[in-house]
């Protein structure tokens, strides 16, 4: 299981998950190339150790358990893993 960052980050990108993330699990950060011309951020399915800390942060909840991603969301799973090099 993984955490997945969906739909209401576009146009957030605030990183307040970033700060949360105990295993620096989430990029690009704000600090990374391609923060600025990113859509949304994503998490790194195989290093997220489903702590939730990212959820409670995200101010547009934004982040959710693999298993509670919104039906029409569902394609950012795979958008977050194509992200590191695919799942
Ligand atoms: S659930 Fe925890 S480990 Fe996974 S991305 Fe969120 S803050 Fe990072
Ligand atoms: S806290 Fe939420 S809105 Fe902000 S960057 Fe993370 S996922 Fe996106």
């Amino acid at each position: 299981m993984t955490y997945v960052i969906a739909e209401p980050c576009i146009g957030q990108k605030d990183a307040s998950c970033v700060e949360v993330c105990p295993v620096d699990c989430i990029h690009p950060t704000p600090d990374e190339p391609g923060f600025e011309a990113a859509e949304h951020l994503h998490i790194d399915p195989e290093e997220c150790i489903d702590c939730d800390a990212c959820a409670t942060a995200c101010p547009v909840d934004a982040c959710f358990p693999l298993e509670d991603l919104p039906v029409d969301q569902e394609r950012f799973a795979a958008v977050n893993a194509d992200f590191f090099g695919g799942a």
